[in-house]
C-alpha cells in the first residue's frame, strides 16, 4: 500500500492544523512538543507526520521527501513555490507581514526624500520585491530572529516581520507603517505525488478543505 508523509512545523501551525487533520482521521500518536521523535506515526497506519522547521517545509515537499506540507504564505512567497501544487488556504496561523519602524521615525518623510533605508529582515526576497515595486532604495540586512531589536539599537531604520496581535511592536515602541501581505497557512502538495497517489491524496484534500471551510464559517458566524 502506498504511504503518505505530511511535513509540518511545531507550535502554532501544528496546534491549529490538528483539528483539520482529525477531520481526515489523522491524529498524531505522540505530542511533538514533548516527543523528540521527528517522524510521528498517526491513527492512520499509511500516514506519517514529519516535524521540521517551518522554513524547511517547502523543501521537503519539493523534493518529494514529504507528499504534503503545511507552510505559511510568508515562507512560500520568500522561497518560491515552484514544483508545489497549492490547492488550499487553510485560513489558520493568520498574521500580516508588515514594515515597521520606531515610533519616533518619520517613515513617509524618509521615503519621500529618496534616501536609502536600512531594513532588517529574514524575508530578503519578499522585502526586496516590495521596496523595488515602490521605488524605495533599501540596504537589506539579514537577521534570523528578534527583528524588533534592530531599530532600537540603530542596526536598521525599519524591519519587515510578521505581526499578529501587535503586542511585540508596542512593547518595543515600534509602529506598523505598511502592510506587505496577509499571511495564513497553506497546504502544499508535491506534484508527482498528486499524480501517483491521487487515490489517497484527493480524499485527504477534500476532508481537510471541508474542515477548514467549516472552521472559517464558524469564525465568521
Ligand atoms: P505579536 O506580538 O502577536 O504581534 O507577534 C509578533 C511576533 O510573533 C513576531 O516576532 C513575529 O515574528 C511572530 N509571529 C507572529 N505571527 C506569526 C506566525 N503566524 N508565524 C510565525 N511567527 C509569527
Amino acid at each position: 500500500m502506498s504511504r503518505i508523509t505530511i511535513a509540518l512545523s511545531k507550535g502554532r501551525i501544528f496546534t491549529e492544523t490538528a483539528p483539520l487533520l482529525e477531520a481526515a482521521g489523522i491524529r498524531a500518536t505522540e505530542d511533538p512538543e514533548r516527543s523528540r521523535k521527528l517522524v510521528l506515526a498517526t491513527s492512520r497506519p499509511e500516514v506519517d507526520l514529519v516535524v521540521v522547521r517551518a522554513s524547511d517545509v517547502p523543501t521537503y515537499v519539493r523534493y518529494g521527501a514529504a507528499d504534503l506540507g503545511i507552510a505559511g504564505l510568508d515562507v512560500l512567497r520568500e522561497q518560491g513555490s515552484d514544483g508545489l501544487y497549492q490547492p488550499l488556504d487553510l485560513g489558520i496561523a493568520r498574521c500580516r507581514m508588515m514594515v515597521a519602524v520606531r515610533e519616533d521615525f518619520d517613515y513617509l518623510r524618509a521615503v519621500s526624500r529618496g534616501g536609502r533605508l536600512r531594513v532588517a529582515t529574514k524575508y530578503l526576497n519578499t522585502a526586496r520585491e516590495h521596496f523595488a515595486a515602490k521605488g524605495v532604495h533599501v540596504d537589506l540586512i539579514k537577521l534570523y530572529g528578534s527583528m524588533e531589536l534592530a531599530p532600537l539599537v540603530g542596526l536598521a531604520d525599519a524591519i519587515v516581520d510578521l505581526v499578529s496581535t501587535g503586542n511585540t511592536l508596542r512593547a518595543n515602541h515600534l509602529t506598523e507603517v505598511e502592510e506587505i501581505m496577509k499571511v495564513s497557512a497553506r497546504l502544499v502538495v508535491n506534484q508527482a505525488s498528486l499524480k501517483l497517489k491521487r487515490a489517497l491524496i484527493e480524499p485527504l484534500l477534500s476532508a481537510i478543505g471541508g474542515a477548514s471551510a467549516r472552521e472559517a464559517g464558524h469564525a465568521a458566524a
